[in-house]
C-alpha cells in the first residue's frame, strides 16, 4: 500500500512544522531588536539549549536550519554528541552548564565554546586537558553580575585578575563573557544586568588591550532585552524546544 503513513509519522510532521514556526519566531524577535539598535542580525547566534531534550528533537531543528546548540550536563551532552555524529560538522556544539573542575578533562576539545568557566582552577584544567589534544579550547568566563550568593560565576570584582591569568593559559582562548542573571518575573528587570555585562566586557577590553568578541547572555524569557544590550550569543531552551520534562 502506498501513502500508508503511521499516526506517529503525521504526529512528527506536525512537530516538525511546530518547531519551525518556534524557530522562525525567535529569529523574527532578534531581527525586530537588532534593527531597534542598529545591529546587524548576523552578530547575533542563537544557540538552541537542548538540555533534558531527546536527541531527535535536536535533529528536528538541525534539520529546520538551526546550527548552534548548547548543552548543560556532560554525561547527557557527550551521549547526544555520539548518537548525532552524522549531524557534525553541520552542528556546533556548546556547553553552558555549571562544570566542576573534575569534570573539565570530559568537556575540553568537546565543543566549539565552553561558556560557564568562573575560575582559574577550572580554566587550568581545561587547558591542560586541550594541550594533551594540541588543542586552544575557546571559553567565556562566566560573571556572577549580580552578585547572588551560591550561584555560579566569579565575582566581578575578581574578574579582571581571572581573564588576566586566563590569558597566560596555552590551551584556552578567552573569546568574552556569560552571565546567567537572577530570574526576573519582568524581563526588563535583567537589563540592567545585561548593561553591566557590556560594560565590564569594554572595561576589560581596554585593560587587557584584547578583543572579546562575545556577550553570551539572554535566554526565552529575556533575549530581546539581551540582543539590545549587545548579546552575540542567546541561548534559548523553552522558547524553542517548550518546557523541559523534569
Ligand atoms: C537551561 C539554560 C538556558 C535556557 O533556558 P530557557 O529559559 O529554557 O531558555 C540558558 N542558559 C543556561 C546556562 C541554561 O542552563
Amino acid at each position: 500500500m502506498e501513502n500508508h503513513s503511521s499516526k506517529s509519522d503525521m504526529r512528527e510532521g506536525v512537530e516538525q512544522k511546530e518547531l519551525e514556526a518556534r524557530l522562525q519566531a525567535v529569529l523574527d524577535h532578534v531581527g525586530s531588536a537588532c534593527q531597534k539598535v542598529g545591529r546587524s542580525p548576523d552578530e547575533v547566534t542563537l544557540v538552541a539549549i537542548s538540555k533534558k531534550h531527546p536527541a531527535q528533537c535536536i535533529e528536528m531543528f538541525a534539520k529546520a536550519g538551526q546550527r548552534a546548540f548548547g548543552e548543560s550536563y556532560v554525561q547527557e551532552a557527550l551521549e547526544k554528541q555520539e548518537v548525532l555524529e552524522h549531524l557534525t560538522p553541520g552542528v556546533q556544539w556548546h556547553f553552558v552548564g555549571g562544570l566542576q573542575s573534575n569534570k573539565a578533562k570530559l568537556v575540553a576539545g568537546k565543543f566549539s565554546l565552553i561558556h560557564s568557566v568562573d575560575s582559574i582552577k577550572l580554566a587550568q584544567k581545561i587547558s591542560d586537558k586541550a594541550l594533551a589534544f594540541k588543542q586552544k579550547q575557546p571559553i567565556l568566563l562566566q560573571v556572577n553580575i549580580a552578585g547572588e550568593e551560591q550561584k555560579s560565576g566569579a565575582e566581578t570584582s575578581n574578574a579582571l585578575s581571572i581573564a588576566k591569568t586566563m590569558l597566560t593559559l596555552e590551551g584556552v582562548e578567552l573569546r568574552g563573557l556569560m552571565i546567567l542573571p537572577p530570574y526576573c518575573e519582568n524581563a526588563e528587570d535583567a537589563r540592567p544586568y545585561f548593561k553591566k555585562l557590556r560594560e565590564l566586557k569594554e572595561a576589560l577590553e581596554e585593560d587587557l588591550r584584547i578583543s572579546l568578541p562575545h556577550l553570551s547572555m539572554g535566554m526565552s524569557h529575556d533575549y530581546v532585552q539581551a540582543v539590545e544590550e549587545g548579546a552575540t550569543l542567546i541561548r534559548v531552551g523553552t522558547a524553542l524546544f517548550g518546557p523541559r520534562p523534569y
